[in-house]
């Protein structure tokens, strides 16, 4: 099929209104080749089929383009911090736009003598129609109607483009002479039966609309096409990573033996139903001859460390080694101290492999992990990248999954043998994204907590209920509870942040004479971090002053209160996550949102959605919908923010239908073989594995 793609893959840099000081810029901004710049999508458009005079102006409710001349200099009045140009349209009626933010831009952006079109929603002010902040476009009369009289496409833009004069009228005219000139030889790249049962335009076609569409309709089977397009293909490629695992082999566990089933029966609690299910489905993976990759969500104080250590017993049980990795060296700690109380007693040998260790140390830990006389090895992910090898490895969990990336979980994943692969997180997924970022892996979900936990109480305060929240730790302290108090990490400024933190130290060792008061922060050495939580999950410490290391995995069922300092200025998932860090005894909990007045809309929601509900799933919805799918997950890591018109919360729908699509072909024709899938195949290959996707390749 050589040369089917040749219309996509052609550089842009000889392309009409290019050349190569824009090419460059261009390609700066990933933009190199015919298909780049295709799928360069339009961020906005404006529809200015209908365009109106000034008078209609005047009584026009919502927004309106119009179309004006600036008349004279006169008219462009700059001021500091405000710019004003006064325009008139063909009948000579004057009005007015108004800009007080990108002042400087904008003022340099009109001349006398301009024909712009302006967009936006206009107010009477002294008697003349006036917008402020319009969206705006100058017209170019020699050119195609590309800019008026029909929906026109914005596009995203930078200050490198700017420089070299690259705006959406110049976008415009570029793409406009690419389609005119090459559209017709454009490949579809979607199999026709495909097309057909989902009801998709042509490719050809989806391309020209989006960034010319005749009318809305049009617009609309565009952008529905090609999210389609680019979601298929994501899915494309979950599907063969699936494909190509189960057909790898991988360690074969025996059925739950002496160690697992003592590990159970030794437990001072039942299990919960959901404990119960999973502990059986990572059962039934691991004896199945093929690799587990399988993803457990459950809410914080699920209980999903009791699920990880029943699948390493049987490992263990199978004469195999088991990794667990944690995301932080704290938390890395505290599940070896854990995990130990199990394994000990069955004279597992476990250790512990983190950053701080001496030389010696390591080494001896290495070998051991090597001979294969550590059965158990407890890490953060230096674990996978600094190639510890070995002797058999069976089984690696990995707790905290969403602190993980997709890249990172590829590693693991193909790491030398084969493991098992339980992957743990306490941020439940949405279901479209969990389909898009997981759909390569066998999904769990624990929604009940341990019977005896109670709801905990969130309350918001501010400075002025200070005093009755230290009254409220009081009554707890003196009930033997112990206490959190957390303060932000700004990433930009540690050290500022430690200050808070150990500022916040002096102030409750004043307010808490009897009780004793720790500091735990990042900037610790491992040892240090150590010995403040084994004091505190001693129950030494009465009160643990700390930055958000302690935001996930801490488990200490005595502490029964979180106060958050700065609650504002906590994302939504970790505020839900340091919650989380109470409430797993059976006392009743509580965590106060300690939150100034001055607080945007966004935070405002943020906090409120934390009083209404303890459940992660809806924090969790709440979350994305307030951040978006990009970052959400930490933009680069996950994979997801590349998507270039798919937005993961709000097509659900659309990415249903694609991900059937793309997997009744991995199942089908998994090499792309066949003629009809043949051009897929080969843009799959070209633009998807190499440039898109480095994950794909590796399987
Ligand atoms: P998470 O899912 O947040 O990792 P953990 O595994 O840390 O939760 O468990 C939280 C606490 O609940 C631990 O103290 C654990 O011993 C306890 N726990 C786990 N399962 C149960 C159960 N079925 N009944 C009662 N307590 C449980
Ligand atoms: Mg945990």
């Amino acid at each position: 099929m050589a040369g089917a793609l040749d219309a996509f893959l052609a550089p842009v840099q000889f392309l009409k209104g290019v050349g190569p000081a824009r090419a460059e810029v261009l390609e700066a901004a990933g933009i190199s080749t015919n298909l780049d710049l295709l799928q360069y999508y339009p961020r906005r458009y404006l529809d200015r089929s209908n365009t109106c005079t000034v008078r209609e102006l005047a009584t026009a409710d919502g927004p309106a383009t119009v179309i004006a001349t600036v008349r004279a200099t006169a008219d462009i009045k700059r001021r500091p911090r405000r710019f004003e140009v006064v325009c008139e349209d063909d009948e000579g009626q004057r009005f007015r736009c108004v800009w007080f933010r990108r002042v400087n831009w904008v003022s340099s952006a009109f001349a006398s003598g301009d024909r712009v079109a302006f967009h936006g929603r206009a107010k009477m002010f002294r008697g003349q129609p006036s917008m402020s902040h319009p969206e705006f476009d100058k017209l170019d009369e020699d050119a195609p109607k590309l800019d008026t009289g029909r929906i026109i496409a914005l596009y995203p833009g930078t200050a490198e483009l700017q420089k070299v004069r690259l705006s959406s009228k110049a976008f415009r005219r570029i793409i406009f002479g690419l389609i005119r000139d090459h559209g017709l030889s454009f490949p579809e790249i979607l199999p026709d039966d495909i097309r057909e049962r989902y009801s998709l335009i042509e490719g050809r076609v989806a391309l020209r609309a989006i960034h010319f569409p005749k009318n809305q309709e049009e617009l609309d089977a565009a952008r529905r096409r090609l999210i389609f397009e680019e979601l298929f293909f994501f899915q494309l490629m979950l599907g063969k990573l699936r494909v190509t695992r189960t057909r790898a082999r991988a360690p074969r566990f025996d059925a739950p033996g002496h160690a697992a089933q003592r590990f159970i029966a030794n437990l001072p609690f039942a299990l919960t139903k959901g404990q119960e299910r999973v502990i059986g489905e990572i059962a039934a993976d691991t004896r199945s001859g093929k690799q587990m990759n399988r993803l457990l969500q459950g809410d914080v104080g699920s209980g999903k460390t009791v699920v990880a250590v029943a699948a390493m017993m049987q490992a263990i049980d199978s004469g195999y080694q088991a990794a667990f990795m944690a995301p932080t060296e704290i938390l890395a700690e505290q599940h070896y101290a854990n995990l130990r109380r199990y394994f000990d007693f069955l004279e597992v040998n476990t250790r512990l492999l983190v950053g701080g260790q001496r030389k010696q140390q390591r080494r001896e830990i290495l070998q051991d992990i090597a001979s294969g006389n550590t059965r158990i090895v407890v890490g953060t992910h230096a674990l996978i990248q600094e190639g510890v090898e070995f002797a058999r490895l069976g089984l690696t969990v990995v707790d905290e999954q969403h602190r993980f990336g997709v890249m990172q979980r590829a590693e693991i994943t193909s790491k030398g043998h084969r493991p098992h692969v339980l992957l743990m997180t306490a941020t439940p997924i949405p279901r479209s994204l969990a389909l898009t970022l997981y759909g390569d892996l066998d999904v769990s979900v624990m929604r009940e907590r341990p019977a005896h936990r109670k709801p905990i109480r969130t309350v918001l305060a501010g400075e002025k209920q200070r005093p009755q929240v230290y009254r409220a730790l009081t009554g707890e302290l003196a009930q033997g509870r112990q206490v959190y108090v957390v303060y932000p990490l700004v990433a930009e400024s540690e050290k500022l942040d430690l200050k808070d933190a150990e500022s916040g130290l002096q102030t409750l060792r004043a307010a808490f004479p009897d009780t004793t008061v720790d500091l735990l922060h990042g900037r610790m050495s491992s040892e240090q971090k150590e010995s403040v939580m084994r004091r505190f999950s001693a129950g030494e410490t009465g009160i643990l002053v700390a930055t958000t290391v302690v935001e996930v995995g801490v488990d200490v069922p005595n502490a029964t209160v979180m106060v958050i300092e700065h609650a504002e200025r906590f994302g939504l998932s970790q505020l839900h996550q340091l919650r989380g860090r109470v409430g797993r005894g059976a006392a009743e909990s509580t965590c106060y949102l300690m939150a100034g007045v001055k607080r945007t809309e966004e935070a405002g929601i943020r906090l409120q959605a934390m009083v209404d509900t303890n459940d992660g799933f809806k924090i969790s919805e709440t979350d994305l919908r307030l951040r978006g799918a990009g970052d959400f997950f930490g933009t680069k890591q996950s994979g997801v923010a590349e998507f270039r018109i798919a937005d993961l919360t709000r097509d659900g729908e659309v990415l249903t239908a694609a991900r059937e699509a793309a997997l009744s072909i991995t199942e089908a024709d998994p090499a792309f073989d066949t003629e009809a899938n043949r051009v897929m195949g080969a843009y799959y290959n070209a633009f998807y594995v190499d440039r898109r996707m480095p994950l794909a390749k590796i399987g």
